[in-house]
């Protein structure tokens, strides 16, 4: 008998383990998979060309651009990478290069 109630115990509470497993995973996937959907900037849109928006700032033929201005430097870049991509709050969460620029650039603080 006192195997059996053993047993059930074992089975409540790995039920309970794997329900909250799968509670903290939920949102964790969603998450990753909104960062997946994603999509890179396409620097011949139309809000692009209007801030001279470039994947690569080097290339970027603007007199505000200064030395050493890309989007991983920019407050308005939303990831703490200095390399690939990540979102920007002018682009309503598009992917900007970090080693882009535009003429919105703004010194992180
Ligand atoms: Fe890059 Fe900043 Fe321009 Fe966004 S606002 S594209 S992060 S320079």
């Amino acid at each position: 008998m006192d195997c059996i109630n053993d047993q059930r115990r074992l089975a409540r509470r790995a039920f309970l383990l794997s329900s909250g497993a799968v509670l903290v995973c939920l949102p964790l996937s969603v998450r990753v998979s909104h960062a997946q959907d994603a999509k890179k900037v396409d620097m011949n849109s139309q809000l692009a060309k209007s801030l001279n928006y470039h994947h690569d700032a080097k290339q970027v033929k603007d007199p505000k651009r200064q030395e050493g201005q890309f989007c991983h430097n920019c407050q308005l870049f939303q990831s703490e990478k200095k390399t690939g991509w990540g979102p920007c709050t002018l682009f309503s969460g598009g992917l900007v290069a970090a080693e882009g620029w535009c003429n919105a650039w703004v010194k992180k603080v």
